[in-house]
Order: C-alpha cells, then structure tokens, then sequence
C-alpha cells in the first residue's frame, strides 16, 4: 500500500481561525451546517469517528471519545500555538491559501487578519481576497456606484501589493453560478436601489441576501470585476462550487450552471479555480475540468466532509480531470483540526485510489506517486505561482 503520509501539502483553500474565539464544545464543530444540529446525530456521523480515530492516534489517548475530547482541551487551552504546531507538522502543512472571507463581522461577529491569523501557525501564509467582503465593505461605507467600482479595485490592488495569491467569489452562496454579463448603466440603476434600501436602516446583510433581479446583477457585475482584476494581477479566481453551510441553496450552486461564465470571452484567458471540486456534482466538474484548460478544481471541503466517500470521489474526478489541475485544499474553519483532518485523510483516499489503479494496471507506482505530489503540492504551486 501507498504511504502518502509524508508528504507536504500546499492547502489551496481555508479560512483563518483563533483559539480565543473557541465558545463551544469541540464536538459542535464538527458539522458543516450553519442550522443547529443535535449532538446524537453529529456523533454518529463518520466525519466524528473518523476525527475521534485521528485524535486518538495523535495524542495517544485509547480511551472513550470523552477522554480524547478532554486531552484535546486541555492541550489547546494549555499552549494553543504547541498544539497547532503538532497537528500541522503531523499534516505536514507547509502552506496554506487562506480565506478571510470567513469568519466576518456579518456572519460570526468578527473577522481575523491575515496578520494575526500568521502570528500562531507554523507554515507560509498567502490571502485570499472574497470579492463579496469587498462589496460588503463598500457598501457599507455607504458608497455611490463609481466610488464603490473604484474602492474595489483600490482594495484588492492593495490585497495583491501585500501578496495576496487568489480572488475569490461565493456568488453560488447568494444568487447562483449562473452569473450573466451586465452592462455598467444596468448595474449602476440596480446599485443605486440597494444603496436606497441600506440608506433606510437596512443592514447590507438584510439587502444582498434577498434573491432578487437587483441584487443578481450587483452579485453578476461585481464577478466580472473581479475576473478583470484576476486578469490585470495574473491571479487565479477560485468560485465557489457545490455544497457549503446550510441554509444554501445547492441547486444554485451546481458548477454546470457556469456555462455562460466560462465561455465568455472576458474569462477564458483566467486560471478558474472550482473549489470543493463541486461536491456532490463531481463528474460535472471533472468534464468541465477537462473541457477547458483554464479550469481548475480543488478538493477542498470534499476531504474531508464526503468521508467514506472521498475514495469514489476522487474516482468520479479522476475519469475525466488531468491529474496535473486537481489541487489539494482543506475548506478548514473554526478549528485547528479541519485543517490538519483533511491532509490525512486526503492522502488516505488518495493512497487507496493510487493503489486500486495500480492494482487494475492503469498506473505504475512511479506514476502513481508522482501523481499525488502533484495534487499535494506541485499543481497549487504552479496554479497560484507560489515561489515562497
Ligand atoms: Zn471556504
């Protein structure tokens, strides 16, 4: 059997955590859901028993899940930074692509700057900028159209300058992938609604979640303006494809519904990045992937929240994506752990998927290693240009 354990990994996608803003019990984190969730079914998922397995191992505890739970707590809350040392030099974590998207001010109360998210983890740190934290920001200062167009290009050139690797867009999240070109007078009328509405007390949040033709064309025009700045800086645009916390709408988010976007001509010369590898639509994903060569995908969320699944899944991927635009990412949020899961379980999947073609003769072991050092680590490196 393949040993894919010491391998590096370059995460492609997570989110910046702290350990000061853990409020809950560690098995609350466990799920994926925004809705509340009853503590007998998150322990009966296997994303709980295989964290409890993981955990065990590491910290060396054969007990109960109680007494795992309670090594874990007491590590972190001893020596927050020793123990994130230990989970990601167990992960061998040696960059990561972080969204400061998540956690917000609108979502959890608080956000987290790259910088201090830099101070307590071991590894090289790259931003990713969520275009949707922009335009939130720039309505919120209450901006009109042309000086909220000119704040976001203002804010994500000075994102770059400080080096951030990625754009971002959870538009799939809001209004759906299917994302049409605007004109600029369409967007400027839809704009200048909302700002009205937000002008009448009405929190940003309130106003851009509503599913409306407004608010679709603000969501549509400000993608646009991000793959030009994609374009201008050289940068990936990663999407988000696929599931993600409940409520969201998952037909909305099925990475077929890009059609339009992807064809268009604005976009064919962007590196397109289809983060969570579109789970569950994979095959689409893998025939998209295949179909158009600045199209990406990341296995980001998939690993490790498909669990058992991950095996067949890569499979789906793998019938039709070149192996060489698959990169590894964690979607990890909240918690140290989720970072440090989805590296070990991601090179578990994998080594099985290797070992299985190997077995039906499709690949050598040769192949069959170089192929996971490029989904770990080598394919993120060239994606995002990663020297440092
Ligand atoms: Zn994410």
């Amino acid at each position: 059997m393949l040993d894919l354990s010491n391998y590096k990994v370059v995460d492609d996608h997570c989110h910046p955590f702290l350990p000061t803003k853990e409020s809950k019990p560690f098995p609350s984190y466990l799920k994926l859901s925004d809705v509340e969730i009853p503590q007998q079914d998150v322990v009966n998922t296997f994303l709980y028993r295989q964290m409890m397995k993981e955990l065990s191992r590491l910290l060396g505890v054969q007990g109960c899940d109680e007494e795992i739970i309670k090594e874990r707590e007491k590590q972190y809350k001893q020596d927050p930074i020793e123990y994130i040392r230990l989970l990601f030099s167990d992960a061998r974590i040696d960059m990561m692509l972080v969204d400061t998207g998540y956690p917000s001010i609108e979502s959890t109360g608080y956000s987290i700057s790259i910088e201090e998210f830099r101070k307590i983890v071991p590894c090289k740190v790259r931003e990713i900028i969520r275009i949707e934290r922009v335009l939130y920001s720039l309505m919120r200062a209450r901006l009109s159209f042309n000086s909220a167009v000119d704040g976001f290009h203002k804010q994500i050139d000075e994102a770059v300058s400080n080096g951030a690797a990625s754009l971002k867009t959870i538009i799939a999240y809001r209004t759906g992938l299917n994302i049409k070109r605007r004109s600029e007078n369409e967007a400027e009328m839809a704009y200048a609604k909302l700002a009205l509405a937000v002008s009448e007390k009405r929190s940003v949040r309130e106003v851009l979640s509503a599913k409306t033709d407004l608010v679709k064309t603000v969501f549509d025009y400000f993608a646009y303006l991000g793959i030009e700045a994609s374009r201008s800086y050289g940068i990936p645009f990663q999407i988000h494809t696929g599931f993600g916390d409940a409520p969201m709408d998952l037909s909305l988010s099925n990475p077929l519904l890009l059609h339009e976007f992807i064809n268009d001509h604005s976009v064919k010369n962007v590196r397109i990045v289809l983060v969570h590898g579109g789970y569950p639509f994979t095959e689409e994903s893998g025939f998209l992937v295949s179909s158009y060569p600045n199209v990406f995908l990341d296995l980001s969320e998939m690993i490790p929240f498909a669990t058992i699944g991950a095996v067949e899944k890569l499979l789906n991927l793998f019938e039709m994506a070149p192996t060489n635009k698959i990169v590894y990412g964690s979607d990890g949020f909240n918690i140290p752990e989720f970072h440090w899961l989805a590296s070990r379980r991601v090179k578990k999947s994998l080594s099985k998927v290797l070992d299985y073609l190997i077995e039906a003769e499709e690949l050598d072991e040769e192949e069959a290693k170089k192929i996971a050092q490029h989904i770990l680590f080598e394919n993120a490196k060239k994606l995002y240009r990663l020297s440092n």
